[in-house]
Parts: structure tokens; sequence; C-alpha cells
């Protein structure tokens, strides 16, 4: 992380720097400038010459100001970065710290769930083999019911294909 503070503190460092030499230099300049044309008894080229300084000041005042500026900016863009770039890693962690905590509830909650699942799934299990059982029934009963015809005499359930009632003898 010393990279990154590098970062940031050069620029911001050098752009105050810059801009308070800037600075100087511009009121130095300003108070020339005006001070040439604040005095009308001042002979005409001294006003110039003071003028003329009082110009160049101003002007390398600007010059170190404008680099100064863009120093800051540039030190605010990386500090607000590496500000996006701290709370999202933060974030991350507590997060991550969150999973951890949740992970053993969720465990002895699994761990709790896993006889009620059980007995569900045998529930169902048995729901299941009786339903199939049923359909066996069903399907057996249904079997019997289509091959055999009631004798009209003592009511025996004989077989379809059977002429004679083998428990009275009579003719079906
Ligand atoms: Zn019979």
């Amino acid at each position: 992380m010393v990279s990154s503070k590098t970062i940031l503190v050069i620029p911001m460092v050098v752009g105050i720097i810059l801009l308070i030499v800037g600075g100087i230099f511009g009121v130095v300049g300003y108070l020339l400038f005006m001070q040439a044309f604040g005095n009308p008894f001042l002979p005409i080229q001294q006003i110039s010459q003071l003028a003329s300084s009082g110009m160049s000041m101003m002007m390398v005042g600007s010059l170190l100001a404008v680099p100064g500026f863009v120093c800051i900016i540039a030190a605010v863009l990386f500090l607000i970065i590496g500000y996006r770039k701290k709370i999202a890693k933060t974030l991350a962690k507590e997060s991550a710290e969150i999973a951890e905590e949740i992970a053993p509830m969720q465990v002895r909650i699994a761990k709790a769930q896993a006889p009620a699942v059980e007995t569900i799934a045998k529930a169902q299990a048995k729901g299941f083999r009786k339903g199939f059982e049923d359909s066996d029934d069903l399907d057996s009963s249904s079997e019997d019911s289509t091959i055999r015809i009631r004798c009209r005499n003592c009511g025996y359930l004989e077989t379809e294909d059977a002429q004679f009632c083998s428990k009275c003898g009579k003719e079906l």
C-alpha cells in the first residue's frame, strides 16, 4: 500500500508547492502592476518597467499555478479511486466475514432439518409403495373380473370359457 500512498502524496505536495509559489508570484506581480498605474507622479519609464515586471511575474505565477492545480486534481482523483477501492475491499471483507459467520449456522440448520427430511422421504416412499400396491391390486382384480362369469343357479364365479359350473354342475 506504500506505492499508492506515494502516488497520492507526491502530486498533492507538488501541487500545493506549485500553487503557493505561483500564488506568491501572482500576488507580487499584481502589486507591481498596480503600483505602476497607482501613482500618477511616477516617470513613464519606471511605470513601464514596473508594469512589465509585474506582468511577467503574474505570468510566471499562472504558469506555476496551472500545473499546481492539475497536480492537486490528480491527487484528489487518486484519493477518490483509492477510497473507492478501500470501500470495495471493506465491503468484500465484511460480506466474507458474514458468510463465515452464517456457514456454521447453515450447517446447523441442515443438520436439524435432516431428520425431518428423512421422515418426509420415508413417508413419501411409504406412500409411493402403497400407491404401487393399490395399483397392483386394481390390476389383479380387474383381470379377475374380466375373465369370470356368475353361475345363474348357485352364484359361483366361473371362468368365462367354462361350459358347466364347477360347483353345482349346471350348464352355464
Ligand atoms: Zn352353479
